[in-house]
């Protein structure tokens, strides 16, 4: 009998595993612009502005005013399974900021072209690092405000197939600004801008009144329509508004849940959702909502998603059971009925 040869097992090098891991993070330019905003946040930034040109194909950056890094952790920020976000092995069980993973910067500097600019406040001038496709040049001084200026540019340009399932810039585009109202809806406390081809397509300042900013991106059809929702005992807190019926949608993509300060979709909440609107709408429409959750870190398992969309609740069972009642609570005090139809 013919013996085919062994195969040859090999442990694969750094780049490689990063751009391995970049696939399972880094989608499209939109996937860019979450995880780098979601380190300004973490870094406790106050404005964060977006800037985009070519549907985030051509340039990507963010600018933060957030604590920066040392010239000293750059090189580490930048290395996979890196952060600064788990200072202990028992933290991966608490986490509350909003990566842990280590893996972003590394992911994607292996599939563009990155500069970061940063600088903390115990330092007079800045530093800046280059990676492209995984190489690192070695850091340089540079002249810079407190904070930290990512920017990327030729994304995808060693990952083909990656480029290739890239659409449109407008359809580019329209993903980055889901990306970016979703983080801005969960982060009020947070100046946000986002800037497209030069032009400010949002400046949104922050507000005390969160319907403020879902104003700002949804109009006055929908801010004139939210009822604000609050129940608040010692583990859970929910709050945040549901709309009139009136406004309702023929699918679920109005329905934002933010847990912990994080975008998530969870099909047992929305099912909650659905459940309260019974009798209050067609068969088919969608109820439309803006609803805050927080609990305590502990009782949420945030790493079983990449991105981190989905999370497991410890127990889920409780807070469907809880939502609901805070959204039938609320509808009973509202009259619903009374403010379906035209010119209500
Ligand atoms: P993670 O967010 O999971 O820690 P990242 O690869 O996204 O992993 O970032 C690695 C580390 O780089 C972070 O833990 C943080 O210490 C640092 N870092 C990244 N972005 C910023 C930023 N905008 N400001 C300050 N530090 C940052
Ligand atoms: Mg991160």
């Amino acid at each position: 009998s013919t013996q085919r040869p062994l195969p040859t097992i090999r442990q694969l090098p750094p780049n490689l595993v990063n751009q391995i891991a970049a696939g399972e993070v880094i989608e499209r330019p939109a996937s860019v612009v979450k995880e780098l905003v979601e380190n300004s946040i973490d870094a406790g930034s106050h404005r964060i502005e977006v800037t985009i040109a070519g549907g985030g194909t051509e340039l990507i950056r963010i600018s933060d005013d957030g604590c920066g890094m040392t010239p000293e952790q750059l090189p580490l920020a930048i290395a996979s399974h890196a952060t600064s976000k788990l200072p202990d092995d028992d933290s991966l069980f608490s986490v509350r900021t909003l990566g842990f993973r280590g893996e972003a910067l590394a992911s994607i500097g292996s599939v563009s072209h990155m500069t970061i600019r940063s600088r903390t406040v115990g330092d007079d001038s800045g530093s800046e690092v280059q990676v492209r496709g995984g190489v690192i040049e070695p850091p340089a001084p540079c002249g810079c405000p407190v904070g930290t200026v990512i920017e990327i540019k030729n994304l995808f340009f060693n990952t083909p197939v990656r480029h290739r399932f890239l659409k449109t810039a407008t359809t580019e585009r329209g993903h980055i600004v889901e990306a970016f109202t979703r983080l801005a809806l969960a982060n009020p406390q947070v100046h946000f801008v986002l800037i497209n081809n030069d032009k400010v397509v949002y400046d949104l300042p922050t507000s005390t009144r969160w319907s403020d900013r879902i104003g700002a991106f949804f109009g006055d059809e929908i801010a004139s329509v939210l009822i604000p929702i609050r129940d608040v005992d010692d583990q859970v807190r929910i709050s945040g508004y549901v709309c009139d019926p009136s406004v309702s949608r023929g699918n679920n993509r109005m329905q934002y849940l933010f847990l912990n300060g994080r975008h998530i979709r969870d099909r047992s909440l929305q099912h909650a959702l659905g459940e309260a609107y019974r009798g209050l709408l067609m068969v088919g429409r969608f109820p439309v909502c803006f609803l805050r959750m927080d609990m305590p870190p502990e009782l949420i398992d945030v790493n079983v998603h990449p991105t981190k969309l989905e999370v497991r609740f410890t127990d889920g069972g409780k807070v469907y059971a809880r939502l609901l009642q805070t959204l039938r609570h609320q509808f009973l005090r509202t009259d619903m009925t009374q403010r379906v139809g035209p010119g209500s």
